[in-house]
């Protein structure tokens, strides 16, 4: 299982980069994500995505993180770009345990660097938390993520021109 922790959202500069930040973690494999401000928006947006789109993607916002962090047992990988290089990186991590991946907004308390069993580079140019979790996703996945099956009740059918979708009661 993969759960996210983004830590530092502010709600009215960060709410649609903690979006999409979530909308990511839900397409590219994560189960969970939590949030540390409380923003029932961003809950919403989600949920009703997971109604229409399928999945068990669970979002909670509001959590103290300290708590959740002391009581982790899965490995916490931290994205940042002074972190050692992905590949490097992702070859050291036990595949068979729970992962948490936590990225930042504005500045990362330092403590967080010392919690993280793993400090992961995506490049070493500053970017985004969107990409950056994009990436580490789909590089730790394998690009598996890609044929995870959601059962939800708007399906899309790929297509090369034009839209098919399939709408199930
Ligand atoms: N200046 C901030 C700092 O000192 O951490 C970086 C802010 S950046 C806009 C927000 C988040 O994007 C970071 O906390 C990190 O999780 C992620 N990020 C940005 N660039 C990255 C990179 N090259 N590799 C990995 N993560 C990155």
């Amino acid at each position: 299982m993969i759960t996210i922790l983004r830590i530092g959202h502010r709600i009215s500069r960060d709410k649609r980069i903690t979006t999409h930040v979530a909308l990511v973690a839900r397409a590219f494999g994560a189960e969970k994500i939590y949030i540390d401000q409380k923003d029932t928006k961003i809950e919403e947006n989600l949920n009703s995505i997971s109604d229409k789109f399928g999945g068990n993607f669970q979002i909670i916002t509001g959590i103290d993180r300290k708590k959740i962090l002391k009581d982790c047992e899965d490995t916490i990988v931290h994205l940042t770009m002074y972190g050692e290089n992905l590949e490097k990186g992702i070859k050291k991590i036990d595949k068979k345990r729970n992962l948490l991946v936590i990225i930042g907004a504005e500045k990362v308390p330092p403590e967080l660097y010392q919690i993280a069993d793993f400090n992961i580079s995506v490049g070493n140019q500053p970017h985004s938390e969107v990409a950056a979790l994009a990436i580490f996703l789909d590089r730790y996945t394998k690009g598996a993520w890609i044929n995870n099956k959601y059962n939800g009740k708007i399906e899309i059918i790929p297509k090369n021109r034009g839209k098919k979708v399939i709408i199930k009661d």
